[in-house]
């Protein structure tokens, strides 16, 4: 009978303590936005409004796993506009002035709100702007006030700034790369901001910029170094007092102070804030001990010993032009390969893809079956490419995807099958060979357009050669003329010391 009473005023006191702290769910509005870019500074032409997807409204979250997430759990979304775009050059400023001000109207709009969704990229930068990610975030607080929760979900290739990551409370990025859990990060971001507003916590996110600058092809987290301190991080984020916690591998390609690794925490409040920046130092001081191990997990080349060791193979070999990489942001329409294709007098070879919608239009225009002299690629990046005189057979024309207007020509050049496009697009997939009608395996050398082999393709080829190209995407960091990245930084600077518990303001 005691016990019986003792449980029933037990229940009451916690029944009282939740109704004193939490609030029914359903009364809970989140506005959801995002403006997410990977943005290459050394691309001589800029990324503007027609180049963004853009959904506004029901359109930005139907189908997403975070929105129903949100949704199941009573809460009111208010999406205003989630605008994406593929990697390539800087953000023009009016277009981000554009989508900053048609959020923050939005915002303005829907206050009073208790949380915010930001759907991010990490490495976008603006023309004009030293952080536009800062400015962004500057502006939304400055709107929504201190107590609205933000939450806000990254690529792991994003450039974090402290300046940024200040406005935020939570942030949560990708643990894999090549990437396989763009849904996961985003339900998890989501998740924890909804965990903050039923426990009416105030987190703050502990954050260690490294001194270190890889390509993504040196950051790859099913590999060590970094497979092991990816596995880490569900432990760090499971610990009393702790939300989430993240790697950034960063993005080389965009010469600005704030590029490269970096390491975070989120502490439930600011109690906790102290044994977050603890856990992101020791996380930091792991990575950069093992920064010499940071490199490339398959062979790489110059592109003639690439060509020449795989005419010496006896099955396929699959090459990726790592300078022009399209998934890096390069224009995709490079004609190096195909000028030493020829030249080595290759008898058996795929080129996916080179793109040229003028070439594309003039293939479509002749038909399958006609011979024709086509002057190719070369047309957008200028700086490292020119275009090439070629004569061929027009094999086939297709459709790549649901977009009847996205047209490829599969060309004969000699002894290569060469894939036109008529717009940017990396082949990353059996499926797109299987579309141009293509099978990558019947051939001894497949050339594709990105720096490491993403993984439907590594599963099939049987070897795999990065050659080490020129371009907007140069792994060869050594070879490019940064004069904005902060210094010392490894591996420009290959002797520096460096320890995660010195961290200057400054350095931030
Ligand atoms: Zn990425």
């Amino acid at each position: 009978m005691k016990t019986g009473i003792l449980q029933a005023a037990l229940a009451f006191a916690m029944l009282c303590c939740f109704a004193c702290t939490s609030r029914q769910t359903e009364d809970y509005r989140i506005l959801s936005a995002g403006i997410a870019h990977e943005s290459n500074s050394f691309i001589p032409y800029l990324t503007t409004e027609d180049d963004f997807v853009q959904r506004r409204g029901r359109e930005a979250t139907e189908g997403r796993a975070w929105a129903r997430l949100l949704e199941d759990a009573g809460m009111e979304l208010i999406p205003t506009l989630h605008a994406s775009a593929g990697p390539s050059g800087l953000v023009a400023s009016e277009t981000y002035e554009a989508f900053r001000d048609e959020i923050l109207d939005g915002l303005r709009e829907a206050m009073p709100v208790d949380g915010i969704f930001l759907e991010m990229h990490g490495a976008m930068h603006v023309d004009g702007y030293p952080d536009a990610q800062a400015d962004f975030i500057k502006q939304i607080r400055e709107i929504a006030g201190e107590q609205v929760i933000i939450a806000a979900s990254f690529d792991l290739h994003g450039n974090m700034s402290q300046e940024f990551i200040q406005g935020l409370n939570i942030l949560s990025a990708y643990r894999t790369a090549p990437h396989v859990d763009g849904d996961e990060t985003r339900t998890r971001t989501a998740a924890l901001l909804l965990e903050a507003l039923r426990r009416d916590l105030s987190p703050r996110t502990a954050h260690i910029k490294l001194p270190i600058l890889i390509p993504g092809e040196k950051g790859i987290t099913s590999v060590e170094p970094l497979k092991t301190c990816y596995e880490s991080l569900p432990e760090i984020a499971n610990k009393q007092g702790l939300l989430d916690a993240s790697i950034f591998v960063g993005m080389p390609w965009t010469d600005v102070y704030r590029a490269g690794m970096s390491v975070q925490v989120v502490a439930e409040d600011e109690e906790h804030y102290t044994e977050a920046k603890q856990e992101a130092q020791k996380l930091a001081s792991a990575i950069w001990e093992a920064r010499f191990q940071l490199d490339f997990d398959v062979p790489t080349a110059s592109l003639d010993e690439a060509i020449s060791r795989a005419q010496e193979s006896d099955s396929t070999v699959f090459i990726t032009d790592s300078g022009d990489n399209v998934t890096a942001g390069a224009a995709g329409d490079g004609t190096l390969v195909l000028e030493r294709l020829l030249a080595h007098q290759v008898q058996d070879a795929v080129l996916a893809g080179i793109v040229d919608p003028e070439a594309v239009d003039k293939c479509v225009e002749a038909g399958p079956g006609a011979e024709l002299s086509l002057s190719v690629g070369g047309k957008i990046d200028h700086v490292y490419s020119q275009p090439l005189p070629i004569r061929g057979q027009v094999l086939r024309i297709h459709t790549l995807s649901d977009d009847p207007s996205q047209v490829a020509a599969v060309l004969q050049v000699e002894g290569i099958k060469l894939v036109l496009l008529n717009w940017t697009l990396a082949f990353t997939h059996p499926d797109q060979f299987q579309r141009v009608e293509i099978d990558p395996l019947a051939h001894k050398i497949v050339v594709v357009k990105e720096g490491y082999l993403f993984p439907g393709l590594r599963a099939i080829a049987p070897h795999t050669i990065m050659a080490l190209t020129p371009g907007f995407a140069n792994q060869i960091l050594e070879e490019l003329e940064y004069t904005h990245v902060r210094r010392p930084i490894y591996p420009l600077d290959p002797d520096m010391g460096w320890s995660a518990d010195q961290v200057l303001p400054a350095e931030n």
